[in-house]
């Protein structure tokens, strides 16, 4: 790409989402005087380093000790990029700088500033426990010399090292360990017993992937139930010898599965009993769970079984999704299938999605290399605006037109013969494909053509990481579902650059998308990796007019006989026009997906602020002692003071904890209800709302009204013991983040269940 180019496609971008990017101009006048006064803390010796940082008061002083704290730490002197990006970043907006120029860096810069200016601790929130470990490691010396303190948690903390973690000044953790620890810290019933402070600052890495893409994704608290009957066992061992064909047929796509009616007659005189007698409907769920599980979940692709346990592989990211469940049993489902003690899906002690939990800091800022396709979205739901901070040393990737083809043979053809000729001169590939089954796909298709590929699947991510670092080396050929959140360099010539002037002089990594990804934000991901620093690179991608997101959402906008060369490329205007259009549908609902989650848990999120208003007055206060002296005054008159405060506060908080579960459970059903009403045309939200509302309403009044009848029963004669009131908290506690449910909710299964149920004419 030439230079003017170059500067019409950044212009672009700045015409493409008016009023969602900031004007750089005013950081950029102070990068001179941070410069003057970078020569002067040259002079200074540690200590009289540490003491400036220490004073440093405003962004210009906060930039200039921190580039020289970073050049003497660990060697690299931030560019004026990267303290742009970190002015920004101060600024609490979105900074956007590609894949390579050095963001944690620039995050550490921001971290630091943000104690200094008052708004700490600072959380740098992460994508996982690896990086969360490998940044704050990486960074130490730097904070060490600007007298900051340090830490990170990953899932295999204890609780004393959370604590220590959160004490630190600036601490790196997921966003998920983060969030599970604010939801633990809810339920607490001694202060002491919490390891976060106050949620201050956040700076969230990989801003796109968790503010928006992952924004939706419940993070759960769940605590142990005690269960009788054991259905879920029961109907995986009912299920286990079912023959496809006999007894169920899995349909064409393979996402769904329907007992015949062979299948219905055998699980029902296995268990005995009339499956669609309404008193079995427990049964009748349990057993269509069991069979999704047994015919449409497939292990080592859709799962692996690990330590006695299944952990969910992500389709599209092709790794251990860590810590996911699927909801609605299914979880329990599989593992009852693989043999393993089902981990019940216990009682939902709280939950909260990401955005929820992001939105209680007080200070949001963050970075990403992709963040201005969603310039509107993060001001919609954060109020961020996006920084685009240019890069350190020019891009001079070239990213050449999609290479459209009519179907997926010619497409996949095409696509291994580039790849063989980029190899076979040693030019490195990295291939993005679209999910797990197209990088196996892929990988064998090369392999038959002479070419060994190396494919990253469900690998840990250290290991993942020490493959990406190589992907740069010559003659290597990557193959990997998306590239976000993979935080590794890929430096040409290999993690040592041993072959980097070979390299370069071939042309750099070449990038090879395998297909549109639902977002071009995804597509440029992956693009991103390749010209790192100014570094020689190309990009392109292979598409086919058969590829779902083409066909599910622009089939009508396809040309029915597209013009094409002699290689089976289409050039045909309108073909293109599909694919762009298609990709903007997807993003588009996507977008109103994530809208109307977002609508629905508002209410929730303020009834949770409320909540927990109230719940810290209980923890740290007397009011629930004062209370019962009123309501109850006979018997809290008749106390000695101390066992009243802690009888009072435990048995209040008890009730406060099991209300707001129940409450949770309440919304849950009433959510999944309120799309039945809505056939009846209803407004759903306002539905939800309707019954949301009140619930809330009463549910102090509840808490007080339980909290005076435990009292009254309990026997306080001998001081207070939770026994005495038969308050039991949960034993054991776990959590979870909900995964998407492969096949639809459970709603969506019973009613498809039941159609085809009347369909088959199965019903008597
Ligand atoms: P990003 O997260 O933006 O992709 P990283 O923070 O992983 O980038 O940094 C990429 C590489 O650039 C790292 O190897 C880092 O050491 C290097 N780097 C970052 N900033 C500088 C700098 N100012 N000078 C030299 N190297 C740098």
């Amino acid at each position: 790409m030439g230079v003017s180019q170059r500067v019409k496609s950044r212009f672009r971008k700045f015409l493409q989402r008016p009023g969602t990017t900031i004007n750089l101009a005013p950081y950029q006048k102070r990068l001179p005087g941070i410069e003057a006064r970078e020569d002067a803390l040259r002079e200074l010796d540690d200590a009289a380093l540490t003491a400036a940082a220490q004073a440093a008061g405003d962004p210009g002083e906060i930039c200039a000790v921190g580039r020289e704290a970073a050049r003497r730490a660990i060697g690299e002197r931030p560019f004026d990029v990267q303290l742009v990006g970190a002015m920004a970043l101060l600024d609490a907006k979105v900074a956007e700088m590609a894949t390579g120029e050095g963001k944690t860096l620039t995050a550490a810069i921001a971290a630091y500033g943000h104690v200094r200016l008052g708004r700490g601790p600072v959380h740098v929130l992460t994508v996982n426990d690896y990086l969360a470990k490998r940044d704050a490691t990486w960074m130490e010396p730097i904070y060490t010399l600007l007298g900051l303190t340090v830490g990170w948690v990953t899932e295999a903390s204890t609780p004393e090292e959370r604590r220590e973690a959160y004490a630190a000044d600036v601490t790196y953790v997921s966003v998920s360990e983060a969030g599970f620890d604010y939801l633990r810290d809810q339920l607490v019933t001694d202060v002491a017993d919490r390891v976060q402070r106050t949620l201050a600052t956040a700076v969230v890495d990989e801003a796109d992937s968790i503010l928006i893409d992952e924004a939706r994704v419940p993070m759960v608290l769940a605590g142990s139930l005690h269960t009788e009957s054991d259905p879920v066992h029961e109907a995986a061992d009912v299920v286990r010898d079912l023959r496809a064909g006999k007894h169920f047929e899995v349909a064409d796509d393979g996402r769904s599965v329907a007992f015949t009616a062979a299948g219905l007659e055998a699980v029902e005189e296995k268990l005995g009993i009339d499956l669609y007698a309404d008193e079995h409907v427990a049964q009748l769920s349990a057993v269509n769970v069991a069979l999704h599980a047994r015919a449409l979940l497939r292990r080592d692709i859709d799962y692996i079984v690990r330590d006695g346990s299944v952990e969910l592989i992500d389709e599209m990211r092709g790794r251990v999704a860590q810590r996911r469940r699927w909801p609605d049993g299914l979880q329990a489902a599989v593992e009852a299938k693989e043999g393993l003690t089902a981990t019940a899906e216990g009682e939902v002690l709280d939950t909260i999605t990401v955005q929820a939990y992001i939105a209680l800091y007080r200070t949001v800022c963050g970075m990403t290399a992709t963040a201005v396709h969603v310039g509107e979205q993060l001001r919609e739901y954060f109020n961020l605006e996006v920084a685009v901070i240019p890069p350190n040393t020019p891009n001079i990737r070239e990213d050449e037109p999609d290479r459209i083809y009519s179907a997926h043979e010619t497409r996949d053809e095409a696509l291994v013969e580039e790849i063989k000729i980029a190899h076979e001169k040693g030019r490195p590939v990295l291939i993005g494909t679209l999910d797990v089954k197209a990088s196996e796909l892929l990988s064998q298709q090369l392999a038959a053509a002479g070419v060994p590929s190396v494919v990253l699947n469900a690998k840990n991510d250290d290991e993942e990481a020490a493959i990406i670092a190589e992907a740069g080396a010559l003659g290597a050929v990557t193959v990997s579902t998306q590239m976000a959140g993979r935080g590794v360099d890929i430096r040409l010539g290999g993690s040592d650059e041993k072959n980097r002037d070979k390299v370069v002089e071939l042309g750099g990594l070449f990038v090879i998308g395998s297909g549109r990804h639902d977002s071009r934000r995804v597509d440029d991901q992956l693009r991103g990796r390749a010209g790192r620093q100014g570094d020689p690179g190309g990009s392109v991608f292979f598409v086919s007019l058969e590829d779902d997101l083409i066909t599910r959402h622009a089939g009508d906008a396809l040309p029915p006989s597209p013009r094409m060369d002699m290689d089976g490329v289409v050039h045909d205007d309108q073909a293109e026009y599909a694919v762009e259009h298609a990709q903007r549908v997807a993003e588009g609902v996507n977008h109103e997906i994530h809208r109307n989650t977002w609508r629905y848990s508002v209410v929730i999120e303020q009834q949770r602020v409320a909540l927990a208003e109230r719940r810290e007055r209980l923890l740290t206060s007397e009011v629930a002692a004062i209370m019962l002296l009123e309501r109850s005054p006979e018997k809290a008159k008749s106390l000695d003071e101390d066992i009243l405060s802690d009888a009072a506060r435990s048995i209040a908080l008890y009730h406060l904890d099991r209300l707001w579960a129940e409450h949770l459970a309440l919304l849950s059903e009433v959510r999944e209800g309120v799309h039945l009403r809505a056939l009846g045309k209803l407004d759903p939200l306002d539905e939800f709302h309707r019954s949301a509302v009140p619930a809330f309403q009463e549910l102090f009044t509840q808490i007080e009204a339980r909290t005076i009848e435990t009292f009254e029963e309990a026997d306080l004669s001998e001081g207070w013991e939770p026994e005495r009131a038969q308050i039991v908290r949960p034993s054991a506690t776990w959590t979870y983040l909900v995964h998407d449910n492969p096949f639809g909710s459970e709603l969506d299964r019973l009613i498809s269940a039941v159609g085809r149920r009347i369909a088959s004419g199965a019903g008597r």
